[in-house]
């Protein structure tokens, strides 16, 4: 398993995301989780297997590593750099309208969801398998592919994604993440 390389450069989410919490974030969390991961997989039951299937089948350690290997994965993957009109254009625009009545609508109960989330973790979008979106919440490392779901975006909530850049301020970091929002991958994410 190796440290994913990330799509942008180490600045290119300020404000949102400082450089020093990126470099934090990415090159000291993920890659603890993936030396962690690398260490107790070989002579596992788990050796060879993709992350997806580690976590629909690991617990303990095991889970917890490989969790957190796929959720960050997916996390640092859904960035760009900050726009002020930042929405999707493609099918998941009119299934985020038809479902939530507005793009607004949903962003708020989706903040609402990140912000409401006790601890440490994670708050999804997800789509089921005829296409439904689904927003869920998800203590420590947990992943919606345990629940059949696929996961299209995330909001980290861990105080390590924030803390250096909003202390604090869980509700403003998570309103400010929108704007990084990249809709073409989370699109690509829904059109798979
Ligand atoms: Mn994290």
């Amino acid at each position: 398993m190796n440290l994913i390389e990330l799509p942008y450069a180490p600045n290119a989410l300020e404000p949102v995301i400082s450089a020093a919490t990126l470099g934090f974030h990415h090159g000291k969390h993920l890659q603890a989780y993936v030396n962690n991961l690398n260490a107790a997989l070989p002579g596992s039951p788990y050796e060879g297997m993709s992350l997806e299937e580690i976590v629909c089948n690991a617990d303990g350690g095991i889970f917890n590593n490989a969790g957190q290997i796929l959720n960050h994965n997916l996390y640092f993957t859904q960035f760009r750099a900050p726009r002020e009109a930042n929405a999707p254009t493609g099918a998941l625009k009119g299934q985020i309208e038809r479902q939530f009545g507005s793009f607004e609508t949903f962003k708020t109960e989706f903040a609402a969801k990140g912000a409401g989330l006790f601890g440490s973790g994670w708050v999804w979008l997800s789509a089921d398998e005829d296409g439904r979106l689904v927003i869920t919440q998800e203590p420590n490392a947990g992943n919606p592919v345990t629940k059949g779901l696929r996961p299209l975006l995330t909001f980290d909530v861990w105080e390590h994604a924030y803390y250096l850049d909003y202390q604090n301020r869980r509700p403003d970091h998570l309103k400010a993440l929108w704007t990084i929002i990249d809709w073409d991958e989370v699109e690509r994410r829904y059109a798979e």
